[in-house]
């Protein structure tokens, strides 16, 4: 009798530790877990569970789940859970503002009569998801664009058959800058994939920024045409480590959007200091300037201010994109000041561990 005993208070023990070690696992995971009876009152609830749902156990066990997640895409869900059949995870959205979660729950059967609800936070995936539907859309809205153009003219040249000489070098000048603007958009959106590729730019190397800084402004004059004045300010001896074909691929387009957001006469400006140890690059205009509500969304894909005006002047939407990109990789950030009718400024600022001795 008394090996009898002592063997089951060791099973007991044993199984007392098995059932605190699982709720101790239950109540780590990330997902929800709930139990219900057979008329789908609550038996149980994982800390997680509680949270998503915004339920508290004390309070809500012993209750009806339709009582307490009152929606009617969850009624149907349950509706048809019990009609039978396997049935997909159903999406709900709850909370509001910022505390609005996506939520994927999936009723499953459990036991003889009981019913288990995961639940299963999907926000940033359901986020991820619609950025790449919405860039998808841009992408093929902004390649539709110069191609609509193309083949309006190639229409007009083929269906009649006399056309003046003058009107069809119009049109291929036309079509040409069409086609510009598609290579261009091709063009950043490879640059911007690669920059998502890897995390670390592949080759880091001490920049002599003054002199990458005169072959860009020499770039700049290209693109104004004479009708800016681009000066080049103060200019720190120090190099900038980092990755050369990344760093002026953002500086460049720093510089060309100042030639393209600053009207004729206006003036530009690139300063290269360090500014309480960190490394800055600046370029300032005294250009159209963007109004407050805009600037923290301009280095959004596709965002821009005046869609007419990047357009006109071949914006692709995805500049500041990249530079935003770029400063990333090398843990620098994107520093914009602006004010309407007086001009811009942007400023690269780097950690000051990327500062690296002297040219
Ligand atoms: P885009 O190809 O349209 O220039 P960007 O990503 O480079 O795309 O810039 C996003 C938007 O930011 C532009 O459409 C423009 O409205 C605004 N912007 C950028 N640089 C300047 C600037 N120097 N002055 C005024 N607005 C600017």
């Amino acid at each position: 009798m008394q090996r009898f005993r002592k063997s089951e208070q060791r099973g007991r023990a044993t199984l007392g530790a098995s059932l605190e070690r699982f709720r101790l696992a239950a109540q780590a995971l990330p997902d929800g877990v709930l139990l219900l009876d057979l008329p789908g009152r609550i038996e149980w609830m994982n800390p997680a569970a509680a949270r998503h749902l915004g339920l508290e156990f004390d309070r809500d066990v012993g209750i009806l789940i339709e009582q307490l997640i009152r929606r009617s895409e969850f009624f149907d869900y349950l509706a048809r859970f019990r009609a039978g059949g396997e049935l997909p995870p159903l999406v709900l959205t709850v909370g509001e503002d910022r505390g609005r979660r996506v939520l994927s729950l999936t009723l499953i059967p459990f036991a003889d009569e009981g019913t288990l609800l995961l639940s299963r936070d999907i926000t940033d995936i359901a986020r991820t998801e619609a950025m790449r539907r919405d860039f998808i859309a841009n992408v093929s809205h902004e390649l539709r664009t110069p191609l609509t153009v193309i083949s309006g003219f190639l229409e007009q040249m083929t269906s009649s058959d006399a056309i003046p000489k003058e009107t069809t070098d119009a049109f291929l000048r036309l079509m040409t800058d069409q086609a510009r603007r598609m290579t261009g958009l091709v063009e950043d959106l490879l640059t911007l994939s690669r920059l998502e590729c890897d995390s670390e730019p592949p080759v880091s190397e001490p920049i002599d920024i003054a002199s990458m800084m005169e072959s860009l402004r020499a770039e700049a004059e290209a693109l104004s045409g004479g009708k800016h004045i681009i000066q080049i300010g103060e200019m720190a001896p120090e190099r900038l480590l980092g990755n050369a074909d990344e760093l002026r691929s953002a500086f460049g387009n720093l510089l060309s959007n100042a030639v393209r957001y600053t009207p004729p006469e206006g003036r530009i400006e690139i300063t290269w200091r360090i500014d309480a140890g960190c490394p800055t690059l600046t370029v300032a205009d005294n250009g159209i300037g963007i109004p407050k509500e805009h600037i923290p969304r301009l280095t959004e894909r596709f965002y821009r201010v005046d869609k007419g005006r990047s357009s006109s002047t071949g914006g692709t939407g995805l500049g500041l994109a990249i530079v935003k990109h770029v400063l990333v990789r090398h843990q620098g950030t994107l520093v914009i000041k602006s004010d309407i009718g007086q001009g811009s400024s942007f400023s690269a600022v780097f950690p000051p561990g990327r500062c690296s001795g002297k040219a």
